[in-house]
Order: structure tokens, then sequence, then C-alpha cells
């Protein structure tokens, strides 16, 4: 079965106003038999977004509208395709309450999500990671090194993973590999391969599943899939299961990178 397990929409404050409609109809084009919808959930009450444009997450108050936008087009297209709700939720270091109260509220909705790590904690304020190059570059300032941010990316990902958010805590972990996004212009000579096992680790002992995004190719300072091949190999070998994601952010993005991932076995092929 194709699939693609994480798609934002219109709603997403930075993406584009593309429609449902054209994603849906972009994927069926392309075969896709499973989409799920993961826009990103409404920041936790009571963190203020630190980029500079403040729309990393989708207004509170635009939620059932999206959730019936959903209802709608699943009635619509369920000939065709088969088409979930869900959410990218932020997991954020210090806002665990809230962002389970959130999802004790809302999880009820959601048949498929993600939990992704975009912020990182520095003393007492977050900082995002793959807001620019920019940004990135004077994160390396505050956190001291590129190593330190590495070294903070993974330990909030683990923490991700481990974190009680309740019983509607998604079961998917986002682009576990995100801060590479600007691999190529500060490039990291520091092997990290002891904190990705003991990712794949905790991830596998908590029977969750790992969104294998095509994003990162895109990216001309990345130009690698999160994570790359060979990590998603290692993922597959333990038995953990990938979900593709496009996270697409307007409709002509669905499917991408997908060609270029999946040369993997056909063994683990057939777990997709
Ligand atoms: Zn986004
Ligand atoms: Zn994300």
């Amino acid at each position: 079965m194709k699939r693609d397990g994480h798609i934002h929409t219109p709603f997403c404050p930075h993406g584009t106003k593309d429609t449902l409609d054209s994603y849906i109809e972009e994927a069926i084009n392309q075969g896709f038999s499973q989409l799920t919808f993961t826009e990103h959930a409404p920041l936790p009450f009571g963190f203020i977004d630190s980029t500079p444009t403040q729309d990393s997450g989708m207004a509170l108050g635009d939620l059932d509208a999206y959730f019936s936008a959903l209802q709608q087009v699943k009635k619509e297209y369920a000939a065709d395709i088969s088409i979930q709700a869900g959410l990218e939720v932020d997991y954020i270091e210090g806002f665990e309450k809230e962002t389970t109260a959130f999802l004790d509220e809302y999880g009820p909705l959601l048949d498929d999500s993600v939990l992704s790590v975009h912020f990182l904690k520095e003393q007492s304020n977050w900082y995002c990671l793959d807001y620019s190059a920019d940004v990135f570059e004077n994160m390396i300032g505050i956190f001291g090194s590129l190593t330190a941010i590495y070294k903070k990316y993974y330990e909030t990902v683990h923490r991700s993973i481990k974190a009680d958010l309740g019983p509607f805590k998604p079961k998917r972990i986002g682009h576990i590999t995100l801060v590479h996004k600007f691999q190529h212009r500060f490039p990291n000579e520091v092997n990290f391969d002891l904190e990705i096992d003991s990712i794949l680790t905790a991830i596998k002992e908590n029977g969750y599943e790992i969104d294998f995004n095509g994003a990162g190719l895109m990216k001309p300072l990345c130009l690698e899939s999160y994570p790359s091949p060979e990590v998603a190999q290692k993922a597959l070998d333990m038995g953990i299961s990938l979900v593709y994601g496009s996270d697409a952010h307007q409709a002509k993005d669905i499917g991408q990178g997908y060609d270029k991932l999946f040369p993997l076995p056909s063994k683990s092929i057939s777990q997709l």
C-alpha cells in the first residue's frame, strides 16, 4: 500500500493555500491509497513561538474547521482513497502538561498523528531549529557550538519518545534527524551513532513508528531524507515500522523523494 503519513494543509500558517482537494487529487494521481493530514497543532498553552514570523502552529480557533474539513473530504473521496485525520504535535520540553491537556481534548478526533521536535530549550528560552539557516547560525552562538545543538536535539527527541503525554500521544516520531536540515552550510563532524541508536531503541521499546520524511531531500542545504536510508534500514532491521511522509506544504510536494527513499530491500518495503 502506498501511503503518505505527513501532509500539511491550507490551515498551515507558513504553508500555502492549496486546497485539501488539490493535495488529494495529486496523491490519487500518484497512486497513493492512504493519506494522513498532519497539520501543525496549535502550540501548547503559554508557549511563545520564538520564530521571527510566529507561525509555527495553526491557530487554536481553526481546529474545529480543520477537523470538519477533513471529515468532509474523507466522505467525499471514500471510494478512491483512505484519508486519516491527524496532527503534527510539537514536543516542547517543559510543556508536557499543556501538551497532554491538548491531546486529552482533541485526541479522540485523531486517527493517526506525528510527534515532532522543532524547538530546543536553552536556559529558559526555546529556539526553532528548522526555521532558517540564519536562525540556526544564531543558535550556534547561543548553544555554544554546532555539536551542542546536535546533542540537545537528539536528547530532546529521546525525551519526546519517553515523555508521558497521556493516552492520545502520537505513535509516530517525526523526522528524527531534522537537525541535518542545514548540514551543507554547517557540516557536523561529530559521530552521533550512539544517540541515534538509543533513539531507535526507545522507539522500538515503546512500539512507535518512524516518519520516513522525504522533505530533507529537496532542501538544498540538506539533500538527505530524515532519517538517512542507512538509519532507516537499521530501524527496519530492528522491526520498527517506517511510514513515508512527504511533509508537503503544497499539493505538488506530495510524494516528494518517495522514489529515492525506496530502493530498500523488498522485505522491508512490505512493512511500509
Ligand atoms: Zn510546516
Ligand atoms: Zn515537522
